[in-house]
């Protein structure tokens, strides 16, 4: 992504605000927020697209049980696809290892950052969460479960504040029922 293009988009959308506002709108508090708004977008609400989930889960160790693993209330901050409204929310993480392999514990919110700063939607964040885990670590299974709330519900539509959506998604052994239910105990 380019600054410098980023900048002068953000100064036509300005541009366009105050003509509709019949130029009511205050340009001096403007006058740096391209050049603002540019960099968050670039440099943290997007910057999940710089990161590789391969990297990342590159480094694994060896444990000396296969029992599973929970990291629970990792906090995340997304940006809605449709409305590039923030939602904001936690995940929780569990993992059954494979041939007692493992990853740091700073792994796995690092993959929760790298799939949520994105332009995201929820359901679908959550499986790539699952599907990155699952396929580069290769465990018996994992279950990933995020639950958040969305501005774009809260402060324009229904306006429901209060609101909160829950997602799962489940791989491999975790569609047992009884390690599904381990899961849901321990968490
Ligand atoms: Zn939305």
């Amino acid at each position: 992504m380019k600054l410098i293009t980023n900048v002068k988009i953000f100064k036509e959308l300005i541009n366009n605000f105050n003509s509709f506002s019949d130029g009511r709108i205050d340009k001096e508090s403007l006058e740096n927020t391209p050049n603002r708004l540019a960099k968050m977008f670039v440099n943290e609400l997007l910057i999940g697209y710089k990161e590789s989930p391969e990297e990342i889960l590159s480094k694994q160790f060896e444990t000396d049980n296969n029992e599973m693993i929970i990291i629970k209330d990792i906090p995340f901050v997304s940006l809605c696809t449709h409305h590039w409204l923030p939602f904001i929310g936690i995940a929780h993480v569990g993992y059954l290892p494979k041939n007692n392999k493992i990853v740091g514990l700073s792994k796995i919110p690092r993959i929760v950052k790298c799939f949520s700063r994105r332009f995201q939607i929820q359901e679908n964040m959550t499986s790539q969460i699952a599907d990155s885990i699952f396929n580069i670590l290769k465990p018996e299974g994992v279950i990933v479960i995020t639950e958040a709330q969305h501005l774009c519900a809260q402060i324009r539509g229904v306006q429901a504040h209060s609101v909160k959506m829950k997602c799962s998604a489940i791989r491999g052994c975790f569609e047992k029922p009884e390690i599904k239910e381990e899961f849901l105990k321990l968490l």
